[in-house]
């Protein structure tokens, strides 16, 4: 039989059970089925004792005697409670129904084989409605196995659909199939890894024969899925720089020379300089860049982006910089200008707020070419915003935007032919990538770097969320990442504490101080305005007791947040800015980007409302100066297990990556940014979290495999190639990311 039939092909599947399986579970095939592992077992094949319970352990079996059974008079009516004990302890037997014929039938001191779920309440155990066995009976019988529990609905179980049925539906399928499942990795994977072969995996799932031979099963299974994602995503890395091309930024020249001789500030780090040649590399080699830069907050990736910048202009073409809020862009925008006087440079700024005659502008001086660097917002990503020839477009804080806009930026040359052609080459399922790594000398020679032509510019992704190595390795796979793992020298850690709202008046004298000594400081606040939760607090209120403790003139105080106009955020970011004021008392729109180096101090209220990520980018908004900083965690006193782990963390380290990988574990893949769109949720048996170590060597496995034989002809390799066209051509193809 064969896996691509229908399930009503097995035996005891009518068509109306099948359609059942199809809405409700998604299942249509006998291949979807054979995948549909359980997801949990009923294990009978260990004994417990009763001194080694533990409060989590699920299902339990265990042998002992019942030494006394009684009735216990409870608020609506009564339960049977059954002391049974074995060597090592005590526990209970309970049961609210039938308890009357039960009770009749329970025998005192004979040996049982109890099993059931166990509950733990006031530190001993119980098991509800056990399944009681006399060890007499026990023993003539043959014994079970482990168990397969699938998941259902209720609509599946009211129609008889029950998880027995569905065991006799995978026992009958993997019957009939067995013999026929196809491996699906080279036997040199599978001796390397020391693999189970796929059909044992897939027997094994369903009916493990024990422990050991479900944890085998499963490896094997959850290696596969996530090989098989790594080698479409590595794969289309490859393709990406064999097959998609893009400007070449032949020459450094006048403009990047004089920058970095005479008008650099600071020296570069080595990691800066290091992600600097990753990027020179890049867009000098003929494909197309598309780099995600990860660094965290200070590291300094805006002095990379504008290098970068540079080298487009030295070569011709356009550069622009988008940035998730008008505070952000405008501060890159001066940034930027201030970097570049009198470089003969022109830099423009495009935001929302831009009015109409200064908008038709910038629209014909970037189609004349005559602007060279573009500052802006999602404004930049409307239809009227078209370049002469823009040669590399850079994205700030890129998990801010959606895949849709970043995909914008593709079109943004004049004649750029549409975004979905230039991919095809990269989707289509046919493996026909050039030998080898580097590039085609006779591709090389194309003309494809001519000015205004059709290609997409380089792009360049840049992000201070650090995301966990094991995670980008899914959700960003096919990228080539830049890390920036060093800060600035002479950078001093944050000083972080956590304290309770009941200390705030020392906390606000520890501001007065700070401020004496010409410091400024942030006061963040999680909303805007009070909402229906009462004890947030709430901005103003804020405010107004701030401003009490710190009355004008003697203190200037800011105050910005998400429902001002630009142009009043703007103001009073200035003043803060210049030094005028000494207090920014704000929401999380300053979370993104904000630099002002004499801020030493953020004060973080109700600090266990924020994520860790959320608090980790505001930590970074001081600390930024040569001065030591602070960041002050405020919360109330009742604190979710969740929240103590977050300030703690906050309060342990000011690594951006550990903060991550702690937020991941938290939270789970489906809260961090990115990953929505990437698959990693949708996965059958794997766990991009808890299942770091199979990734690692999932992934290391599908480069080796590619660099080896990238168009997997060698004979070995065979069952990789059949297995992944199958799975390309049913489409199961992960989204693209930028
Ligand atoms: P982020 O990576 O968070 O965007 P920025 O680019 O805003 O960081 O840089 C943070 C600060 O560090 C800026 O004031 C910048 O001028 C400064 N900076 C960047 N690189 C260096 C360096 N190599 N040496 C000293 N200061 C630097
Ligand atoms: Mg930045």
């Amino acid at each position: 039989m064969n896996l691509d039939y229908p399930i009503t092909y097995i035996k005891g599947v009518s068509v109306q059970r099948a359609t059942l399986l199809y809405t409700e579970l998604g299942i249509k095939t006998c291949n979807d089925l054979l995948n549909f592992f359980p997801f949990r077992y009923i294990d009978k094949t260990q004994f417990y004792t009763i001194k080694d319970l533990q409060p989590n352990s699920s299902e339990v079996q265990i042998v002992g005697q019942i030494t006394n059974v009684k009735s216990v008079a409870q608020k609506r009516g009564s339960r049977l409670v059954a002391t049974f004990q074995d060597a090592t302890g005590t526990m209970e037997l309970v049961w609210f129904k039938g308890q009357k014929w039960i009770k009749d039938s329970l025998k005192i001191n004979v040996p049982y084989v109890v099993y059931g779920k166990l509950n733990h309440y006031n530190g001993s155990f119980s098991i509800p409605h056990p399944e009681l066995e006399l060890v007499t009976e026990y023993k003539k019988k043959l014994q079970t196995k482990m168990q397969p529990v699938y998941a259902s609905t209720e609509k599946l179980t009211n129609s008889g659909v029950s998880n027995k049925l569905m065991r006799s539906y995978i026992q009958h399928l993997l019957q009939q199939v067995y013999d026929g499942i196809q491996e699906s990795l080279s036997q040199d994977i599978i001796d390397d890894l020391q693999l189970m072969h796929k059909r044992d995996a897939l027997l094994n799932v369903h009916f493990p024969k024990s422990q050991a031979h479900l944890a085998k099963a499963q490896y094997r299974l959850k290696f596969e899925e996530l090989f098989f994602i790594q080698l479409q995503l590595v794969r289309k890395k490859l393709v990406n720089k064999t097959k998609i091309k893009g400007f070449v930024f032949e020459h450094v020249g006048e403009k990047f020379t004089n920058f970095y001789k005479n008008h650099l500030p600071f020296e570069l780090t080595n990691a800066q300089k290091r992600v600097l040649k990753e990027i020179r590399k890049d867009v000098g080699s003929g494909a197309h860049m598309n780099r995600l830069l990860q660094g965290d907050v200070g590291s300094g990736k805006t002095i990379v982006a504008l290098l970068a910048m540079l080298l487009a202009i030295d070569n011709g073409y356009q550069a622009t910089i988008m940035a998730p809020t008008e505070i952000l862009a405008n501060q890159h925008y001066t940034a930027v200008s201030e970097l570049l006087t009198g470089m003969n440079i022109n830099v423009d700024i495009l935001t929302g707020s831009v009015k109409t005659k200064k908008r038709r502008e910038i629209h014909q001086s970037l189609e004349e070419g005559t602007l060279h660097i573009l500052v802006g917002t999602h404004a930049l990503l409307e239809d009227k915003v078209k370049y002469k020839s823009l040669g590399i477009a850079i994205i700030d804080e890129q998990h801010r935007f959606g895949v849709k806009q970043r995909a914008k930026l593709w079109n943004k040359n004049r004649q750029s032919p549409s975004q979905p052609s230039q991919r095809e080459e990269a989707k289509s399922p046919s493996l026909t990538l050039p030998k080898g790594k580097g590039t085609d000398k006779t591709e090389k020679s194309l003309p494809f770097g001519e000015v205004g032509g059709a290609l997409p510019p380089h792009i360049l992704v840049m992000t201070a969320t650090p995301i966990p190595r094991t995670l980008a390795m899914s959700v960003y796979g096919d990228l080539d990442i830049s890390v920036i793992d060093e800060l600035p020298p002479g950078r001093k850690p944050v000083k972080t504490v956590h304290r309770f709202d009941s200390n705030r008046l020392s906390v606000f004298k520890f501001l007065k101080d700070e401020i004496a000594k010409g410091r400024q400081v942030y006061i963040v606040y999680p909303l805007i305005q009070e909402s229906e939760a009462m004890d947030y607090k709430d901005l103003m209120d804020g405010y107004e007791s701030v401003a009490r403790e710190f009355p004008s003139p003697k203190y200037q105080i800011s105050i910005v947040h998400g429902q001002m106009k630009p142009a009043d955020k703007d103001y009073e970011m200035q003043r803060f800015v210049k030094g005028e004021t000494q207090i920014m008392v704000a929401t999380t729109v300053i979370e993104v980007g904000v630099n002002v180096p004499n801020a030493s101090v953020m004060i973080i209220e109700s600090a266990e409302r924020f994520g860790l990520s959320q608090l980790h980018q505001l930590r970074g908004r001081v600390g930024r100066g040569a001065d030591q900083s602070y960041c002050i965690l405020l919360s109330s006193f009742k604190l979710s297990a969740e929240a103590k782990t977050r300030l703690k963390t906050m309060t342990e380290t000011t690594d951006g990556f550990k903060i991550a990988e702690v937020d991941l574990k938290l939270r789970g893949p489906g809260n961090i940014m990115g990953t929505q769109q990437s698959g990693v949720l949708n996965l059958k048996i794997a766990d991009v979290v808890k299942d770091a170590k199979i990734l690692v060597a999932a992934r290391n496995t599908a480069i080796a495999i590619l660099q080896d034989d990238a168009n997997l002809v060698k004979p070995e390799n065979l069952p990789i190639k059949t297995a992944f066209s199958a799975m390309t051509q049913t489409s199961k193809i992960w989204s693209n990311i930028s």
